[in-house]
């Protein structure tokens, strides 16, 4: 067993999981009940976050690739995919279709 990923909410760890699973890779998810302790009675440090655990060392560097896949911002090509407004000469974001400053329409 080796732990892929440390999260203070599990919520993010059960996602994994689930995505994980989906993909036939056996994890679990570790020290999930100190996350639900109330404050004071344990020591919130990152040492007692819950983890996610792949069971099968083997399967480590491909769980670690497909989280890796999941955690990339969305937007990462809408930012590479950047214009600039013919009118005004603002850069825009990939995924406006009209400029943010002028409005005018984005010219193909
Ligand atoms: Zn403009």
């Amino acid at each position: 067993m080796k732990e892929l990923v440390r999260e203070r909410d599990s919520a993010i760890l059960i996602y994994y999981k689930s995505v994980l699973e989906a993909e036939g890779i056996a994890v679990m998810v570790k020290n999930q009940n100190f996350a639900n302790m109330e404050f004071g009675s344990a020591p919130i440090v990152p040492a007692f976050y819950p983890q996610l655990c792949v069971m099968n060392d083997e399967d480590y560097d491909r769980a670690m690739a497909i989280l890796k896949e999941r955690s990339k911002p969305a937007s990462d090509a809408e930012v590479a995919d950047e214009w600039t407004c013919e009118n005004c000469h603002e850069i825009n974001p990939g995924n406006f279709d009209i400029c943010w400053s002028c409005e005018s329409t984005r010219a193909e």
